[in-house]
């Protein structure tokens, strides 16, 4: 009798998946992507190259507001030009679909549920006026945070005051309640120790806006918790969301990936790039004759690229 090949009794243990490298790109469509974005990305294609992993791409479309149609398929397009490949995403698929997030609003909505029915959240109707004169900061100019205010807890509603049904539209913004004092703490992959304290180095955020809009904070979390991302690569401006995330994972239940927060980069005058910066624009370096390979090579020499 030939030996055959039955199916073990029971189910093979599943893969775990802290041994698989999983990263992303998560580049939101609200401009041109400049050579700044264009280092982070490649950054995190070559990490989870190097893991032999897999990248997802996402598309941060979230904020009707701010995103336009015409930039999604130029960020995708840029991308490409670049070299970067990505085995999941809007334009090809994949297991974790959808990868817009636009399309993703029922899984945002359910953690949202979460939050409310474990009394983690509260309504908040404060603007960020109110919030900037209560702790005396600028409203614009040099001196204005460039993070969100950290949020007064005078402001809060107190802790044992029954929370108001969520209601199927949200028509008031929803913060969460960050557990003032407690340091949080994590390794990042380039940066090394980081450490926070919740009410003092940020307050509580938003989750859900009032304009029925998910927070970013919100559905970073839930889309890298179930798209299974072991590593997140991103810039240095997020150090400070990834301890407001770590809350979240928390407050969800699920194990945070690892992080990486890539340094920023500065135009000539030492500023930080933003997508204002035509000039340094993968679009505008691209026209001028820069290749994809000298782009790439200025970020492992450190020289910049110079627009003929
Ligand atoms: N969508 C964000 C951006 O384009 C990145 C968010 C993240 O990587 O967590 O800046």
């Amino acid at each position: 009798m030939s030996p055959s090949r039955r199916a073990p009794a029971f189910p093979l243990s599943p893969v775990k998946t802290s041994s698989v490298y999983r990263g992303r790109l998560a580049p939101s469509p609200t401009g041109h992507l400049h050579l700044g974005h264009a280092r982070t990305f490649w950054i995190a294609a070559e990490r989870a190259r190097a893991a032999g992993g897999t990248l997802v791409l996402r598309n941060e479309d979230l904020d009707a507001t701010r995103f336009r149609l015409d930039f999604v398929d130029a960020m995708l397009e840029d991308l490409r030009w670049l070299g970067l490949t990505w085995s999941e995403g809007p334009d090809i698929g994949g297991p974790h679909a959808p990868y817009d997030q636009s399309r993703r609003r029922p899984h945002y909505r359910a953690a949202l549920e979460k939050l409310h029915a474990a009394g983690l959240i509260f309504p908040c109707t404060r603007s960020r006026r109110d919030v900037l004169d209560a702790i005396g900061a600028p409203h614009e100019g040099a001196n204005a945070p460039d993070d969100e205010p950290v949020y007064p807890v005078a402001f809060r509603p107190p802790d044992d005051e029954p929370l108001p049904p969520l209601g199927e539209v949200i028509a008031v913004n929803w913060r969460f309640r960050v557990p003032e004092g407690q340091t949080l703490t994590f390794a990042d992959g380039q940066f090394g120790e980081q450490s926070a304290v919740a009410g003092r180095d940020f307050g509580d955020f938003l989750v859900w806006r009032k304009d029925d809009v998910p927070s970013y904070q919100l559905a970073c979390v839930v889309d890298d918790a179930e798209m299974e991302i072991s590593e997140v690569v991103r810039g240095a401006d997020l150090i400070k969301s990834t301890f407001r995330q770590l809350l979240l994972y928390a407050a969800l239940g699920k194990t945070p990936p690892q992080f990486y927060h890539c340094p920023l980069m500065t135009d000539a005058h030492g500023e930080r790039l933003a997508k204002r910066h035509d000039a340094l624009s993968l679009r505008t370096l691209r026209d001028r004759g820069v290749t994809p390979q000298e782009i790439i090579a200025s970020f492992t020499t450190g020289k910049p690229v110079i627009p003929a």
